[in-house]
């Protein structure tokens, strides 16, 4: 079984239906299964072998797409690299993942010129891709490979650190692209909206390969833009998509949200990062479908939570584990012994979409742990599960801190902050105090026409909001507000920055 062999499977059954593409070049699953072959051939042409690492260093578009599948059918591991990485942090995944082509743009011009075999897109540095392509037989022979042979590493987030590299199996992304399949019911008469950005999982695992799979149509945006996001979902009558929260509430706050024909959208999927409740309602109705909340890592491909169609979606859930590919659970935060539905801890997963393990061994041995000889994913995150068998994840561990009074988990904070009239993103840190230790801060960016100390917003009143529905260990101190929060490639409020901007409080 080789994954990409999938898109061939899509190519005999829907043959001349539209398959990936966005406004300036669009593939039928037939043209897709000949230029992934004719990308196979080419990189076979330029030395890469099986087993080799390729780098995939592009935005959104069909030829992102085609060298990270021709890789994969080569049985060479793609690498997709994060296009808003700076060079030296491009070098450092390059080295890290001993890659031996790299296939990119102009923007990347100074990395190309120094790896020995560079492809671009535009023939600024190295091959051009195009020529390549074009010059390859549009046939390949695919050789099977056994599920656990690696097929993509794809580099986590950042947000608590340098990106991992993490391995994905030609299983794994079977095992994921299936279960989302069905989980969604997706069909070959289905629109997907690839918003996220396909260097990630959430753009390339939780859209684009299961829609591949699924025979259907993927458009595909270049880059974030909320109203083109709503342009292609009323002019390609999109029926699904994956948005971060930050992205969700773009679109729902968007002035011409109203103007647009949204109506054929069926099921919109949120999470990558904590969704405020609050806000789903909001996005439901202007939306006009369910807003269905799911959870993942880079390292679960990322299949591992999700509320499903249907009316057992629970809100301020993530929905229930994924049974079908992964098994859950949840561990006491000092020993490391499975607590009882209902308690917290932290949440490990193994099953079918677990990644084998990083490309430095320093990260499997930080994330891997044994219990009862079977080998288990500790995910860092703190989370519990329902009497009805809902996942809820509660924080990272990472991000709870103690004020000596008691626990602080942020994102408990942040949920009530968002409710809030004129809050547009809101974000706590504990600022640390030589006097008081850990000081709770929240930053919080108002919407676009509220000035800052607009009554509603003012500090006192964040307070008064926050005493009457926490604990007063849990209110915050210090209240900033901000013009912008910032944010991570994958659109996560970026804590590290946070902190080295509000870490010293002024006593
Ligand atoms: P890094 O591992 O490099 O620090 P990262 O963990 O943000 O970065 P990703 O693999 O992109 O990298 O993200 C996975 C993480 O995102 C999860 O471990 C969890 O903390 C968070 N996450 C994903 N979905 C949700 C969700 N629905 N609610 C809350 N958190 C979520
Ligand atoms: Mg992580």
């Amino acid at each position: 079984m080789n994954f990409a062999n999938f898109v061939d499977l899509a190519a005999r059954n829907a043959a001349v239906k539209p398959a990936v593409g966005d406004e300036t070049e669009l593939l039928t699953h037939a043209e897709l299964s000949e230029r992934t072959a004719a990308a196979a051939n080419a990189l076979a042409s330029l030395g890469v072998e099986a087993g080799d690492r390729v780098a995939v260093c592009l935005s959104n578009g069909v030829p992102f797409l085609t060298a990270h599948l021709g890789a994969m059918k080569l049985g060479a591991v793609s690498v997709p690299v994060n296009t808003r990485l700076n060079v030296p942090q491009v070098r450092y995944v390059l080295d890290t993942s001993d890659v031996t082509v790299l296939v990119t743009d102009a923007a990347f011009a100074d990395v190309a010129a120094g790896v020995e075999t560079a492809v671009t897109v535009d023939g600024s540095v190295g091959h051009d891709y195009r020529e390549l392509l074009d010059d390859a037989a549009e046939t390949f022979a695919v050789e099977p490979r056994r599920s656990d042979e690696l097929a993509e590493v794809v580099y986590t987030s950042g947000t608590t650190g340098r990106p991992k590299g993490v391995r994905h199996t030609h299983g794994n992304l079977l095992a994921n692209a299936l279960g989302i399949v069905t989980y969604f019911d997706l069909t070959r008469t289905d629109v997907g909206l690839t918003a996220c950005q396909c260097f990630h999982v959430t753009g390339l695992n939780v859209t684009t390969t299961p829609l591949l799979v699924a025979e259907a149509e993927n458009r595909l945006l270049p880059s974030w833009d909320p109203a083109a996001a709503l342009a292609a979902i009323e002019n390609h009558g999109v029926t699904c998509t994956f948005l971060t929260p930050g992205m969700l509430i773009d679109l729902v706050d968007h002035d011409a949200v109203d103007r647009y024909d949204v109506s054929a959208l069926e099921t919109v999927c949120v999470g990558g990062t904590p969704m405020p409740t609050g806000r789903v309602d909001d996005a439901e109705t202007a939306l006009g479908c369910p807003v269905l909340e799911g959870y993942g890592m880079t390292e679960t491909t990322p299949l591992a939570a999700f509320n499903r169609p249907g009316d057992d979606r629970k809100r301020g859930s993530v929905g229930p584990p994924a049974r079908e590919v992964v098994e859950l659970r949840v561990e006491d935060l000092e020993t490391g012994r499975a607590v009882d539905r209902g308690e917290r801890g932290e949440l490990a997963w193994r099953g079918d979409t677990v990644t084998p393990g990083y490309e430095r061994l320093q990260h499997d041995s930080a994330a891997f742990v044994e219990r009862h000889g079977e080998r288990w994913l500790r995910s860092g995150d703190v989370g519990y599960l329902d009497d009805e068998g809902y996942l809820h994840v509660v924080d990272r561990r990472e991000d709870m801190f103690t004020t000596g009074c008691g626990n602080v988990f942020p994102r408990e904070i942040e949920d009530i902050l968002y409710d809030l009239e004129g809050v547009a993103a809101a974000a706590v840190i504990d600022a640390r105090d030589d006097i008081r230790g850990a000081v709770v801060t929240a930053i919080v960016r108002p919407v676009d026409d509220l000035a800052p100390g607009d009554s509603d917003l003012a500090a006192e009143r964040v307070r008064e909001v926050c005493e009457e529905r926490l604990e007063p260990h849990e209110v915050p101190r210090r209240v900033e507000f901000v013009d912008e929060l910032p944010r991570t490639a994958t659109g996560k409020i970026d804590r590290v920055a946070l902190r080295e901007a509000f870490g010293t409080t002024k006593s």
